[in-house]
């Protein structure tokens, strides 16, 4: 297969932890047969150097053209003082809106080599946690009409949601359960909210469709609660956009991990944004101390959700994976006393497990 692949470096650790999870997808490229073409566009505080603004056009446009994007991080203090429309974490959501992303997955995992890392309890994380929350990106009440009364006394904002909104990213949590357990969990409020029983219809509706995956609701607060009393029973959780920050904020926390999440942004055709969850970590940028695995399996979720490439993704995965079990870590997941590689060098090890 011939890829081609929009690479947003971005700021801070941005840049390097790219080029780690790029030898990682040439390594896979080159053990499955299949070649890559790489684009670099500039946006976050980088662009905002050369040319004034956090995205042009011209790198929205690059981006577009290609058949996915891979995203490092963008920001840090040397733009902290620019005013709100001109700050770096603009690029993210011209990307995301320019490219019409309305679905975004976070995975959660936790790794038993890592478990001591979680801030829960053992017991509860025993038998490892892995769990995926697909977020509703464009729609509800943070694109709702808002606004205050005359007198500023009252404020409103509103939540609306419509059947087709709900069907497509429906669809896309059960392809995502598909490759996974096969379990759909949608969170929601609708013992109050309409926009909820709607969800609830329509999700039901769509899951006729999908009869090898099991389907099930739970309310909000309890999922908020389930999450950290017993993560396992999770799989894919399905739900709308404020519901979502909040729960795949939550989920990311349980694993004690920032530098190994993954997040992807999608859209209905295959085109879709990749990028590690964590910032542009601006206070160990240039020092080699990042962890790259974040990227790195973003990188594995861009050939599993862009291109289909089920084998060469969970080769990444797997090799991430036997690199911990062999003790590899980075600064940041090490033990007190432990010893740790660099960022490349953490890549290098990781390579070496693709084969
Ligand atoms: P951050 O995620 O950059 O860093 C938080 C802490 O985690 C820091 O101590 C950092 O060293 C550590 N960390 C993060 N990623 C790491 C990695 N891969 N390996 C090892 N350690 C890692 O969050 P922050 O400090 O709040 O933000 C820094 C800058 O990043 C800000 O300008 C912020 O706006 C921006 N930011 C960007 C994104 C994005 O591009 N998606 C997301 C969040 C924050």
């Amino acid at each position: 297969m011939e890829m081609h692949i929009a690479l947003v470096p971005g700021d801070g650790i941005g840049p390097d932890i790219v080029r780690s999870a790029v030898r990682v997808l040439d390594r896979t490229a080159d053990r499955f047969g299949h070649s890559i073409s790489y684009r670099e566009i500039d946006a976050g505080g980088i662009s905002i150097d050369r040319y004034g603004r956090p995205l042009t056009e011209d790198a929205l446009e690059s981006a577009a053209e290609s058949d996915a994007v891979l995203l490092g991080a963008v920001g840090g203090p040397k733009w902290d003082h620019m005013p709100g429309s001109l700050r770096p974490e603009k690029a993210l959501l011209g990307l995301r809106s320019g490219l019409g992303l309305f679905c975004n997955l976070r995975p959660a995992r936790i790794y038993p080599e890592l478990a001591a890392a979680s801030p829960l309890k053992q017991s509860v994380i025993s038998g490892g946690v892995d769990l995926v929350v697909v977020r509703e990106l464009t729609g509800g009440i943070y694109f709702g009409e808002k606004g205050r009364s005359e007198d500023g006394g009252s404020a409103y904002d509103v939540m609306s949601y419509s059947k087709a909104e709900i069907e497509r990213i429906a669809r896309k949590a059960f392809e995502a359960a598909r490759l996974r357990r096969r379990r759909v969990t949608v969170v929601d409020k609708a013992n109050v909210l309409e926009t909820s029983r709607l969800w609830r219809e329509t999700v039901s509706a769509i899951a006729t469709s999908y009869s090898d995956v099991e389907l099930d609701f739970m309310y909000v607060d309890n999922a908020s609660m389930q999450l950290v009393r017993d993560p396992r029973h999770f799989d894919v959780l399905l739900t709308e956009n404020m519901f979502g920050d909040i729960l795949s904020d939550e989920a990311s926390m349980i694993t004690g991990s920032i530098g190994m999440l993954a997040s992807a942004s999608l859209r209905d055709d295959a085109f879709g944004m990749y990028e590690p969850i964590h910032g542009s970590a601006p206070d160990i940028a240039g020092r080699d101390l990042a962890n790259p695995i974040a990227t790195i399996l973003s990188a594995a979720m861009m050939l599993r959700y862009s291109f289909s490439l089920e084998k060469e993704a969970k080769a990444i995965e797997d090799a991430v994976e036997a690199a911990l079990a062999d003790g590899v870590r980075t600064k940041d997941i090490a033990s007190e006393g432990e010893e740790y590689v660099g960022t490349q060098a953490c890549c290098s090890e990781i390579i070496r497990r693709i084969g």
